[in-house]
């Protein structure tokens, strides 16, 4: 299978997440990436005007926003103000010119999975007109099954599809991280059914860790785990997919080192395993 070609290099700002925005930039810009996938926390310290500024000069495209979602809630206030929230990502997205929100979708420990799941797609519903009137995407992203707890009642890739199905919407789609599905013996039939719906809307990368020492925080960087990274990419892409291979890592082991050094790894990485 031929190398990812750096036009598709798009690094997610999460991954240096010690670096203000405009240092990130810089430095991805310098290692070659053709994109940037932008998490609101970077925006917080100059606010989403400076920062949409910043970017447009940065001669970096912007890919997506993480995140918007977090829709279960225990109350019908609590579930509005989700709603709330997910608008305001949506704006967010469209003032700093990305097509695309990521959405975890959330869970709530003592709320049933399977109602968390009606209470996402109903979430999801009632952000559709908003989004579209934007323009802006929504990317439903499996999360892995340890998280089910507080993060995603959506676990695999197979009830991510079953809520764009449900949905019904050229605004809902997947966004597929390596991550949270490389363990899922249905992986690869349900890339292709992302496919056949046009609903793959990204691709995030990073690599799985043993051991694992942190449930959230541990990510490792492509080749240094065991995902099979060369082959979800083959499935991915043979399902139509040719956008950006988007490295999401993060680490609080690698936020200790030197950020700029680590992007160079980061890059090197992306070449030969990504
Ligand atoms: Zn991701």
């Amino acid at each position: 299978m031929t190398p990812a070609p750096l036009s598709r290099f798009c690094i997610h700002t999460i991954t240096t997440n010690p670096l203000a925005l405009a240092v990130s930039c810089e430095a991805y810009r310098f290692a070659g990436a053709a994109g940037i996938t932008v998490w609101r926390e970077a925006l917080e310290p100059q606010g989403v005007k400076e920062s949409a500024k910043l970017l447009a000069g940065s001669g970096l495209k912007v890919i997506s926003l993480c995140r918007g979602g977090f829709f279960p809630a225990a109350t019908e206030a609590d579930r509005q103000k989700a709603l709330d929230d997910n608008r305001r990502a949506i704006d967010e997205a469209a003032a700093i010119g990305a097509p695309l929100v990521v959405l975890v979708c959330g869970a709530v420990p003592g709320i049933p999975l399977n109602d968390a799941r009606n209470q996402i797609a109903d979430g999801i519903a009632a952000v559709i007109p908003h989004a579209a009137g934007a323009g802006v995407k929504l990317g439903i992203e499996p999360l892995h099954p340890m998280y089910a707890d507080n993060r995603s009642a959506v676990s695999t890739l197979g009830q991510a599809n079953d809520l764009v199905e449900k949905l019904r919407s050229p605004q809902v789609g997947v966004a597929i991280d390596v991550y949270h599905v490389w363990w899922d013996d249905h992986l690869e039939r349900e890339i292709d059914r992302s496919g056949r719906l046009n609903a793959i809307f990204s691709y995030h990368v990073c690599d799985w860790r043993t051991p694992t020492r942190d449930l959230l925080l541990d990510r490792g960087i492509m080749g240094e785990g065991c995902i099979p990274l060369r082959q979800i990419r083959s499935w991915v892409e043979r399902a139509g997919f040719s956008g950006m291979i988007e490295v999401e890592i993060f680490s609080t082991e690698l936020w200790k080192l030197d950020q700029v050094e680590l992007v160079k790894r980061v890059k090197s990485a992306y070449e030969k395993f990504a």
